[in-house]
């Protein structure tokens, strides 16, 4: 990797991202960078739970380029079967 002229620049933000999956809670770090920042408006699994179609909400600013989120899941009481990801996406952008 090149550095023209500037400072070694850290790219995107770090999210600090607790599972809210009951029993899980899990925390890890996220670094969001313009490659991956799709990521804020799809669903993902949690690491260490394994729960697939959770998705960040921020939860405000920790420090410089440091956010805190949560991993929020949909209750599984829709009737609609299936793994309809892309429906969930949608329905997670209208958040934003
Ligand atoms: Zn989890």
């Amino acid at each position: 990797m090149r550095v023209n002229g500037r400072r070694t620049e850290v790219q995107g933000v770090v999210y600090r991202v607790a599972c809210q999956n009951r029993g899980c809670g899990h925390q890890f770090e996220l670094q969001i960078t313009p490659q991956n920042a799709r990521l804020l408006s799809e669903t993902m699994a949690c690491p260490r739970c394994g729960r697939r179609g959770g998705f960040l909400k921020p939860d405000g600013r920790i420090g410089d380029k440091l956010f805190a989120a949560r991993l929020f899941f949909k209750l599984a009481n829709t009737s609609y079967s299936g793994a309809g990801s892309a429906e969930e996406a949608d329905s997670v952008a209208e958040v934003y």
